[in-house]
């Protein structure tokens, strides 16, 4: 069995304990850098390419100006994400606003900036024109229905998905948008999750590019993109195989100059909104053994709980776990590792089969980096955790300190009724 290797080491997490106290996420800068360099390359075939990285994934800014330097604009879906985008300084044609079930305030604040807009339904043609106006350069959301399968073997369900037109609304989407003045089209789709194969965007592309063509033919609409969003996924567990972007890459161009091209249409740029593929592997949840408890099964509490990461506990995913200082021991121990949450779900693993855990062992949850942080929440009255950046040269910095209570409580206007909190508690 394949091992994965934590970028941090027992050494490295005994010094940062001495500054920033666990449960903290922590992310691999070169592995980030490298990364970004190979999707780069990998669509360097085509002209117009770029990689808009979905903010949702890893919302910090400091992470976000490491991915601009690899020319990476930003998918938003939210208000105070697209906020975060423009005071990055990322312009019009950087921010891709996918989102769906769209608020007017967020429309409005889209067209302001001059975000390219990514329509949801064809019910949102006549709401974004009501609330805000139609743009030049519109996209729309492909959802094909059915099931959406490579090999034979089923990927994901796209027909029941609450996303994206159906097929006959996506003409009569474009051929309303034509009609009521706009000039430049993009088309977008995101149908499978979490895709551990190099055989996903180039499927999904056959698809979209096929569509295209025919969207093309039958409305004359100028299409001048197409999004191939997110999906590629990672490998979590020690056994699977990782994506080779390179792979990926020179599949969708083939399929490119195989539908593309021949219909007069190999201008079109190719974009992506990959989130998880760009930052999950580099990025990890440190947190420490408090507590062991032996009754009907063996269970070490840690200090962080699925506040700090709610993929465990919400899809029951699988997060790799190394006990740093004890990577070569035998795993001769099963364990369920849990947080604090009064919820049952809140285990990090059940019956992982690890080194034996001592309390005050630190241990490394691996593939935070992409929707990990983010998924963050306050239950129990928990705090969000830090975020810190291992730098190239081997240094550590704070990119997000930690909540406090007094975040915890600065939503209370009520100073009349709260005015003894104590904030110091517990120090
Ligand atoms: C979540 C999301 C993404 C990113 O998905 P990953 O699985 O992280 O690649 C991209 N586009 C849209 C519209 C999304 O909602």
């Amino acid at each position: 069995m394949n091992t994965k290797i934590p970028f941090v080491t027992k050494e490295q997490v005994l010094d940062m304990v001495k500054k920033y106290p666990t449960p903290f996420h922590i992310y691999d800068e070169k592995g980030i850098r490298e990364n970004a360099k190979a999707v780069k390359e990998a669509f360097s075939w085509n002209k117009g390419f770029k990689e808009y990285f979905a903010v949702k994934a890893t919302p910090n800014p400091y992470i976000l100006n490491i991915l601009k330097e690899y020319g990476c604009g930003c998918d938003c879906s939210s208000l105070t994400e697209l906020m975060m985008a423009q005071a990055l300084g990322f312009s019009g044609n950087d921010i891709m606003f996918s989102s769906n079930d769209t608020p007017a305030e967020e429309y409005v604040y889209a067209r302001q900036i001059n975000a390219t807009i990514n329509l949801d339904d064809i019910t949102h043609i006549k709401f974004l024109e009501d609330v805000a106006s139609l743009p030049e350069t519109i996209s729309c959301r492909f959802n094909p229905g059915g099931l959406f399968t490579i090999s034979n073997s089923i990927m994901d369900n796209p027909g029941d998905a609450k996303y994206g037109f159906t097929k006959d609304q996506l003409f009569e989407g474009f051929r309303i948008l034509k009609k009521k003045g706009v000039k430049y089209f993009g088309v977008h789709a995101f149908l499978a999750s979490n895709t551990v194969t190099n055989e996903y965007y180039p499927t999904l592309a056959k698809t979209l590019f096929e569509t295209v063509v025919e969207l093309k033919e039958a409305t004359g609409c100028d299409i001048k993109f197409i999004n191939l969003s997110g999906g590629v996924g990672i490998p979590y567990t020690p056994d699977q195989e990782p994506n080779d972007i390179k792979a990926i890459g020179s599949a969708v161009h083939e399929v490119y100059d195989e539908i593309l091209v021949p219909a007069g249409l190999g201008d079109v740029a190719i974009y992506t909104e990959m989130g998880r593929f760009m930052l999950a592997p580099y990025g990890g949840l440190v947190t420490q053994a408090i507590h062991e408890k032996h009754t009907h099964k063996e269970y070490i509490g840690v200090d962080a709980c699925a506040v700090n990461l709610m993929r465990p506990a919400m899809y029951g995913a699988y997060h790799h776990i190394t006990v740093l200082g004890k990577e070569n021991d035998i795993c001769d121990h099963t364990y369920d590792v849990t947080g604090s949450l009064c919820e049952n779900n809140d285990k990090f693993a059940v019956d992982r089969i690890l080194p034996k855990i001592d309390i005050g062992d630190y241990l490394f949850i691996h593939d935070t980096g992409a929707h990990g942080f983010s998924m963050g929440y306050n239950y129990n009255g928990k705090l969000r955790s830090a975020e810190l950046l291992l730098k190239e040269n081997g240094e550590v910095i704070m990119i997000r300190r930690a909540e406090t209570p007094k975040d915890y409580f600065a939503t209370f206007d009520f100073s009349d009724i709260l005015k003894d909190v104590d904030y110091n508690a517990g120090k």
